[in-house]
């Protein structure tokens, strides 16, 4: 096998480096895993580099989601999670996986697992180069209190400070990243309200606490205005949804701002309000059920939060019928469309913000020099059309760790 060549030149393409500076055209060397230099590169430094034609098309860093399920199985029948036999589920996960970076995300953060070690299985099977996928952060199955599971077969029942704390150390015992908290109902349940708290502020600090004690963050499900402080107080890290935020809330998420993280999962509101009904949930049925209050509240509260600067990333809940994998970057054409944020913004979110989420804000995320290789070239200009980063056949190039995993045959010049 001939070796292959450790350096990339990709010339003359757009640079959008994520630091917030418009693109501007120049070239970027690749030397193994890393970025070496950007802008104008030195021709001894890239000497035998592979080069790659930019002719002006963009490039920029890999994506992040920030709520990801590679478990979530692509159906409308949310028990057939729990029920679905682990040899297929994993399989189905390593597809997940896979259809994230064909669909340009290097950076996912787990955000529950339908059964134990999916995740973390995947994750390990990831980084030791045996099935493609992105940078991942593992999560475990969502833990809950008696009565407040959002799907009972994919749920880890734990009551009470010491039940959180011996669920959160048999999680991290299998080698999970961070926990998963589900706070709040979701009305899609029938049963569970998307305003109800089930968790006690004792059992969040308890959870939050031992979490942290083992080096391991907590994110949650937390959709009430409650439940969106009482991960605040309790210094938990990741908060999802979020999505009825009260004035008092705000103030508590601004002045947290440093630390903690929001991740809406946006799509999974619009989608399931209005894109749900081939699969049995008519959008007057969503609307019945709050969805569409919901829906409101939240672009109401995210441009509170935004404008306030707390981090907003991202992804979210794709993996069900309507939300399918492979959709993900839906999320980033709501940010512009729904929440004000401009087109930059929205890419500083899914790529720059990334990098902080994935707790390496100094090497994931940007286009710099000594930052990781994970690049996409882009056919098109994100920032005059955000929806190009949906199509996947826009996506010519995707590098991950200095790696093709994607490359264009290109036309004979
Ligand atoms: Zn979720």
């Amino acid at each position: 096998m001939p070796v292959p060549s450790t350096k990339t030149l990709f010339r003359n393409v757009s640079i959008l480096d994520s630091t917030g500076a418009l693109p501007y055209p120049g070239d970027v060397l690749v030397d193994n895993d890393r970025i070496a230099s950007v802008g104008t590169v030195d021709p001894d430094s890239a000497r035998g580099a592979r080069v790659i034609e930019g002719r002006g098309r963009t490039l920029m860093s890999g994506l992040c989601d920030a709520h990801t399920h590679f478990s979530w199985n692509n159906s409308a029948d949310l028990d057939g999670l729990g029920t679905m036999p682990v040899e297929e589920h994993l399989l189905f996960c390593l597809e997940s996986a896979r259809t994230y970076i064909e669909s340009g995300y290097t950076m996912c953060l787990g955000a529950a697992s339908a059964k134990e070690r999916l995740d973390v299985v995947c994750r390990d099977a990831i980084n030791a180069g045996r099935f493609p996928g992105p940078r991942y952060l593992a999560n475990g199955p969502e833990i809950a209190v008696t009565g407040g599971a959002l799907i009972k077969s994919i749920t880890k029942f734990a009551d009470g400070p010491e039940g959180m704390r011996k669920a959160v150390r048999e999680l991290i015992d299998l080698g999970v990243d961070q926990i998963k908290l589900s706070m709040t109902g979701e009305e899609i349940t029938g049963t569970q309200r998307a305003e109800d708290t089930y968790f006690s502020d004792e059992e969040v600090h308890a959870a939050v606490t031992e979490a942290h004690r083992r080096g391991k963050r907590v994110c949650a499900h937390a959709r009430s205005a409650e439940s969106v402080k009482m991960c605040v107080r309790n210094g938990l890290d990741i908060v999802y949804h979020a999505s009825f935020t009260d004035a008092e809330g705000f103030d508590m998420l601004e002045e947290a701002k440093d630390w903690v993280f929001v991740a809406p999962g946006i799509n999974w509101l619009v989608a399931t309000l209005y894109e749900a009904e081939a699969f049995g949930f008519p959008q007057a049925a969503a609307e019945a059920v709050g969805y569409k209050k919901e829906l409101d509240q939240a672009i109401k509260g995210l441009k509170e939060m935004h404008r306030r600067g707390v981090r907003i990333l991202p992804g979210g809940d794709y993996g069900f019928a309507w939300t399918p994998h492979g959709t993900y970057a839906r999320d980033l054409e709501h940010f512009v469309q729904l929440l004000d944020f401009t087109p930059m913004e929205a890419i500083l979110s899914a790529t720059a913000l990334g990098g902080e989420i994935m707790l390496r804000p100094d090497e994931l995320g940007k286009v710099q020099p000594g930052y990781l290789a994970d690049l996409l070239l882009v056919d098109g200009d994100p920032l005059a059309d955000i929806t190009v980063l949906q199509k996947h056949d826009k996506l010519d190039y995707i590098m991950k760790d200095g790696q093709f995993f994607k490359e264009q045959a290109e036309p004979a010049v």
